[in-house]
């Protein structure tokens, strides 16, 4: 048997918005199978207006593969992802024009410059160049960014990289704002900077989710923080709240028990069973995927 310790939590932050509802997006039921591999199982959650969501995970937890459902990169095997409008709803893939993403490779073109690679991803969302160019000036400021926007993003760090993907993101000004590992290979003052501006996109009403595999991080920035664990949902609240449910007095605490459930759990399962199973597969012939790229 599982033990599936699951606090669910009312709306953490209440943000009037002109009669439009506080729910943004619902995961219903969500189950995300690659092959034989279970990424996600029976995910429920709800992201209000206002949360900035912490989403933390060791690795192979299902963090990216849980992002890339909500930005409708991918279509769950079973369950629904719905984006809510103005009292409507939609599957989030139709929306993706009120999202924001930054990914973990940031996808940028670097034959052309950090700003042409902005105006480009805004003109692909309706937005004029002028608009583009004032929302982008605002948050290059914050990041201190502005002196490289002239430059092909070619030679750029990793760190530079991240901050152009991050203004790409939040050039057109979207509703959610979706961000995988956003300070990983960051310097301690870059990094400083994403969070403080996360933060100050919290304090104005925004809505972020943020993955990251540093729970020191997350209790930083999110007011709302949900475990994720071989693809299932362990906890989600404020981190007073995890502390609670897990009668502990640190976040790190609270993590290593709500994770060292599951693997308690996984080991009391067969394990000869399942390493007899492994071998099987792993001694029958596999067809190799066509044209499957090149190796690293
Ligand atoms: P990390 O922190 O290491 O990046 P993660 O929490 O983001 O990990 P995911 O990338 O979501 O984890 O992966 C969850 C599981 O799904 C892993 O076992 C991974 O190998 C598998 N997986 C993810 N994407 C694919 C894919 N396209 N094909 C096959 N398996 C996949």
């Amino acid at each position: 048997m599982r033990i599936n310790i699951l606090v669910s939590i009312a709306p953490l932050k209440h943000v009037e918005s002109d009669g439009v509802g506080d729910i943004l997006l619902t995961i219903n039921n969500v189950s995300k199978q690659f092959s034989h591999i279970e990424a996600l199982k029976n995910v429920n959650l709800t992201l209000n207006r206002g949360d900035i969501v912490g989403l933390v995970g060791g690795n192979g937890a299902g963090k990216t593969t849980l992002l890339r459902l909500m930005c409708g990169l991918y279509h769950p095997t079973t369950g629904q992802v719905l984006f809510h409008r103005d009292s409507s709803q939609a599957p989030v893939a139709e929306m993706r024009r009120f999202l924001g993403v930054v990914p973990e490779a940031t996808g940028l073109y670097y034959r052309l410059t950090a700003w042409e690679n902005i105006r480009y991803h805004s003109r692909l969302h309706g937005i004029s160049d002028e608009e583009c160019w004032k929302n982008t000036l605002e948050i290059a400021k914050d990041l201190d960014f502005v002196e490289s926007l002239g430059r092909p993003t070619r030679g750029f760090s990793k760190g530079m990289r991240q901050k152009a993907a991050i203004i790409r993101a939040l050039a057109h000004k979207p509703e959610i704002l979706l961000l995988d590992e956003p300070t990983g290979g960051l310097d301690v003052t870059s990094a400083r900077m994403v969070r403080s501006l996360v933060k100050r996109m919290g304090q104005a009403g925004g809505t972020v989710i943020y993955s990251t595999h540093k729970l020191a991080e997350a209790e930083q920035v999110c007011d709302r923080i949900i475990i994720i664990h071989n693809g299932e949902v362990r906890a989600d609240g404020s981190p007073s709240e995890l502390l609670d449910i897990t009668q502990t007095t640190s976040l790190e605490e609270a993590y290593v028990k709500l994770t060292m459930d599951a693997a308690r759990e996984t080991e009391k399962e067969d394990v000869e069973g399942r390493i007899a199973k492994f071998w099987r597969r792993m001694m029958t012939p596999r067809k190799l995927p066509e044209g499957g790229g090149e190796d690293e």
